[in-house]
């Protein structure tokens, strides 16, 4: 018998918090007599990275905030990132900014995030940020392990007691993803590149949060009847997006909720980012 299957609907709920954010907006701008505003470095060419800093555009059109693009080219040396980064931070009408990864391989080893003035490292990625998270005192936590917290809480998946499976250990997502699930009182195992078998932990694991950046990585039968499946991954097959999950079987195999590619992870990413930014323009301008 085929069960029922949740999806975890990431593009409806953005949207949702969209309309929100556009009245919280309004009210700021009214109080303040200015709009919140992102800004956004991007170095080179790289068209996937494009296609992401346009989505982050269109979001702050959708709820009222400015935002800036700055496009650096591909032969940009650190030094002149760096310089950018710090004008940016001493710049009062920008309240966040983010530069858009990867850079070009001129810029290897170079590390925006070291240089990103906390309060407005809206991605929430710098040092300072993911060593305050540990203490729950971050100025904004990482923007995709915080919506797929936000898909689990509207969907009132339960968490506490519960054992979740990270599949991927990067510091933008496997990490922080698998300290926000501990804090929300699940037993957490992280698998990765070097795990020995990765499906005899999946296939135990209440929740599978997937972000190995390997499409159709896992599949029906690497997960338990009941699991909740989050699959972060995002890869262009042809004219396709897919994920690190193929999900051809999983309703077959009872899964209970599963996060869409698209319309899952990706879209409450760009949600956060723009709450991020909403709520540095708020504290920014009650410091001024
Ligand atoms: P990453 O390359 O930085 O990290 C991948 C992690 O997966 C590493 O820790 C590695 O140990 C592990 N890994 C690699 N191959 C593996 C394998 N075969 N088995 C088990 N583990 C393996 O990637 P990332 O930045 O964490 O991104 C992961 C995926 O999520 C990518 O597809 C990326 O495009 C996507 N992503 C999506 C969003 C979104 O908003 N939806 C945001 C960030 C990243």
């Amino acid at each position: 018998m085929w069960g029922f299957m949740i999806i975890l609907d990431g593009k409806k709920l953005s949207l949702l918090k969209y309309e929100l954010i556009a009245d919280k907006v309004r009210a700021f701008e009214s109080r303040f007599k200015r709009k919140p505003k992102l800004s956004v470095i991007i170095v080179g060419d790289d068209p996937a990275s494009h296609v992401y800093v346009n989505n982050k555009r269109l979001a702050c059109d959708r709820v009222g905030m400015l935002s800036e693009i700055i496009n650096l080219p591909e032969t940009t040396t650190k030094d002149e990132l760096k310089t950018r980064i710090e004008k940016l931070n001493i710049d009062s009408s920008v309240d966040g900014f983010l530069v858009q990864m990867p850079l070009p391989k001129g810029l290897k080893g170079f590390e925006p995030s070291d240089f990103i003035k906390p309060e407005k490292d809206v991605d929430g990625l710098s040092a300072l940020n993911m060593g305050l998270m540990v203490l729950n005192k971050a100025h904004h936590e990482p923007c995709t392990p915080e919506g797929v917290m936000e898909l689990l809480r509207h969907y009132q998946i339960e968490l506490s007691g519960k054992t979740a499976v990270i599949v991927g250990r990067s510091q933008t997502v496997g990490w922080p993803m698998a300290y926000m699930l501990t804090r929300s009182n699940c037993t957490v195992t992280v698998c990765h590149s070097k795990t020995v078998d990765i499906a005899s932990w999946t296939k135990k694991a209440d929740i599978v949060v997937v972000a190995a950046g390997k499409p159709k990585l896992l599949n029906a039968k690497d997960f338990k009847a009941g699991a909740v499946v989050v699959d972060v991954g995002i890869h262009r097959e042809g004219k396709f997006l897919v994920g690190d999950v193929d999900n051809a079987g999983l309703k077959e195999a009872g899964i209970q909720a599963l996060t869409p590619v698209p319309g899952g992870v990706g879209p409450m990413t760009v949600a956060q980012l723009i709450e991020h930014t909403l709520r540095a323009a708020e504290k920014n301008s009650q410091r001024s």
